[in-house]
């Protein structure tokens, strides 16, 4: 009889402890999980900032391909933000040679250090452009407009997404294909002289151009611009651009 009362008591007091210790241990593992990234991605956008004025970098501009996204776009996604185009190309896509990439895969990829960095450096003054081969010509084909979207469209539905409003009016987008407008001109020099045109910037070396393509990042330097490399597997990542910066 002592003994069944002794497990009894013991069970209640084993009942009462794990009610009393379950919430703490949830709140206190919730709160880790939720703060410690915001913090570091506060501090590392402070300090990239901080190592751009230091180099007196003025102009910060992004390829978007493997670079501000992980997945490549190919110049052209199917809009399967539109599910009656989706369903009329799957009707007809063994008839067509050419397969996109779709929309949403694209649009989710987009790198969480991207949308952490240019909110902060529209807000601290920086001029911030976007330089990519992702041409409006590309969907000159009148049955791909209709299941596709590309150039401003898409880098539109990108920004809108991910991007506050007013960030998105800051940026300013060069969106252009040379060799869909008669140059074989295989780098970004083109867009970046409109960009310093765009926000009066006289010093190649206050611009730096972001970017996943080694041709684009060697002409840019051989033309006195500032380039920083990145690796396509992961996109653009603030640490190893500080790295770079410092
Ligand atoms: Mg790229």
């Amino acid at each position: 009889m002592r003994t069944a009362v002794l497990v009894l008591v013991m069970c209640c007091l084993l009942t009462a402890l794990t009610r009393t210790i379950r919430p703490i241990a949830s709140q206190s593992i919730e709160f880790q999980f939720q703060e410690a990234p915001a913090g570091h991605h506060r501090t590392m956008a402070s300090a990239v900032i901080q190592a751009l004025r230091d180099n007196n970098i003025s102009t910060v501009v992004f390829d978007i391909d493997y670079t501000a996204t992980r997945v490549h776009s190919q110049g052209i996604c199917l809009n399967d933000l539109d599910p009656e185009a989706v369903e009329e190309y799957e009707r007809v896509a063994h008839r067509l040679p050419f397969i996109p990439g779709r929309v949403s895969a694209w649009l989710d990829s987009i790198s969480p250090d991207f949308v952490e960095l240019v909110p902060q450096l529209v807000h601290e003054g920086f001029n911030v452009a976007i330089a990519t081969f992702g041409d409006d010509d590309y969907n000159k084909d009148l049955l791909m407009r209709h299941w596709s979207i590309c150039g401003m469209k898409m880098l539109n539905t990108l920004f809108s997404r991910h991007l506050p409003a007013d960030v998105v009016e800051q940026l300013y987008v060069v969106a252009f294909a040379p060799f869909l407008h008669g140059s074989n001109a295989m780098n970004k020099n083109y867009h970046l002289d409109k960009i310093m045109a765009h926000f009066d910037v006289s010093s190649r070396g206050s611009v730096i151009l972001i970017d996943d393509s080694m041709p684009n990042i060697t002409n840019a330097q051989a033309n006195g611009f500032r380039a920083h490399f990145v690796d396509n597997s992961v996109a653009f990542t603030m640490a190893p651009f500080l790295a770079a910066l410092r």
